[in-house]
């Protein structure tokens, strides 16, 4: 590894990511997290507090990551544990119905008006499988509109161009995934509304569903242009297909309501995860009651789960969500903004092209100076830059996602020592990142 232009002193981290890679293919278990873009060992952390992450070396990491988002009040928030244990203590599954689930959902369909009802399920890949399953059983039709960049989790018939770990590790079309699977799905542009209209004139009556992520994070942070989601739900409800948004990543997070909360466009069907499971494995999937009145037992389209609305998970999620009010999101929003600004500042200094684009707190920097609006325009970054900003970030304490293609996220609890210590390790990154020489 000597050959990797930064510190490199991972010792425990390197010794766990050997062992695991014995039991566990590429030693992780969600591809991203094993560094592939950025080169080096992986961080095995071992306890989060705050707005910091511990590694098995024994080093403390501003974590800019969150869990991939469901961390939005930090790690180990007193009031999400202390549901957790009190829930723990009355056992951890039972396979009936439970107080706690109805409680969650009460929660979410108070927040999210378009949501009459929810399902609870377990990840956000069930969420949007599930919902393009009652899309498809809703309409009788089987075509499903996505968009280049835009990720749902892995889902065989929604990974195609699909941004994120799977930009990331440049698996285009992963094998595994049939022609039969694939072949109903439409891919088309983001924020790319002739698109839509060309394929609903292409395929009059066949298209079930168009799925977009609310605001998309998973080709870095693109949100849609202005009347892009409006332009969608208006094609959708003029075809006959349901318009589905996916807030898995956006959910709970850019607002009270989520994304809904920040453009107002009424989807037919959303789907959650991430936030709304406070760190426990919990989504859900949700929309107009005509709709998931077709959903068993009330309907005839499948769908079911051991776990669902465990009562751990639901306990975590309902605290993490009771405690989410407007100051919260006030401070999420505020954190957010400053150390935007402070990354745009370090990198002007430096004179590194860049582009910040956010989405309400969610946001990423792209290594270009011209905006993006779609998965064609992330990838022309230059993101040979971005691996040494990340390493040099890591050396320094300051724990980013291990890919230009990700969006980074904040907590309520990145407090003002945590935000110094970002602001002590960005000169030395900005400069890494100005004197990167590119491998191609
Ligand atoms: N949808 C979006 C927008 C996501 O960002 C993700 C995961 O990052 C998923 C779906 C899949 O969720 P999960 O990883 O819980 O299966």
């Amino acid at each position: 590894m000597s050959e990797l232009p930064y510190p490199y002193e991972a010792p425990a981290s390197q010794a766990l990511f050997d062992r695991a890679a014995a039991v566990t293919p590429g030693g992780v278990n969600s591809p991203v997290r094993a560094f592939g873009a950025v080169g080096g060992t992986p961080r095995f952390m071992v306890s989060g507090s705050g707005p910091y992450l511990k590694d098995a070396d024994g080093r403390e990491y501003v974590d800019l990551v969150c869990s991939w988002g469901p961390m939005i009040l930090g790690h180990g928030r007193p009031e999400v544990l202390a549901a957790v244990q009190e829930a723990v203590a009355r056992g951890t599954s039972f396979g009936t119905p439970g107080e706690g689930e109805v409680a969650l959902a009460e929660e979410m369909t108070a927040r999210v008006a378009p949501l009459a009802q929810v399902r609870l399920v377990s990840s956000g890949t069930e969420a949007t499988m599930s919902a393009i399953r009652l899309a498809r059983g809703f309409t009788r039709r089987s075509k499903v509109v996505k968009f280049a960049g835009c990720y749902h989790g892995h889902v065989d018939s929604l990974l195609a161009a699909a941004g994120s770990g799977v930009a990331t590790f440049a698996l285009p079309d992963t094998p595994g995934v049939t022609g039969a699977q694939a072949g109903d799905t439409i891919v088309l542009p983001y924020n790319d509304l002739d698109a839509v209209r060309a394929a609903f004139a292409a395929h009059p009556g066949e298209i079930a569903c168009v799925i977009t992520e609310a605001s998309p994070g998973n080709m870095g942070v693109v949100p849609p242009l202005p009347g892009f989601n409006q332009g969608l739900k208006d094609l959708c409800r003029d075809n006959g297909a349901l318009y589905i948004s996916d807030e898995v990543m956006t959910g709970f997070r850019t607002s009270r309501a989520g994304w809904y909360g920040v453009d107002g466009v009424e989807p037919d069907l959303m789907t959650f995860g991430k936030v709304m499971g406070g760190g426990f494995p919990a989504a859900a999937f949700g929309g107009r009651a005509d709709v998931m009145a077709h959903l068993a037992p009330a309907g005839p389209v499948y769908q079911a789960g051991t776990l669902s609305g465990n009562p751990v998970a639901t306990a975590a999620g309902l605290a993490q969500l009771q405690l989410l009010d407007d100051a919260a999101y006030a401070k999420v929003n505020a954190v957010s903004q400053q150390i935007q600004a402070m990354v745009s500042e370090a990198l002007t200094k430096e004179g590194v092209a860049h582009t910040l684009q956010n989405a309400s707190n969610m946001f990423s920097v792209f290594f270009t100076d011209r905006p993006v609006r779609n998965y064609d325009d992330a990838r022309v970054q230059e993101s040979y830059r971005f691996t040494a900003f990340f390493h040099a970030m890591l050396a320094n304490g300051v724990y980013l996602p291990p890919s230009s293609f990700e969006s980074w996220f904040v907590s309520t609890a990145h407090d003002e020592q945590a935000l110094q210590r970002i602001a002590d390790a960005l000169p030395a990154a900005a400069r890494a990142a100005a004197e990167a020489e590119t491998t191609a």
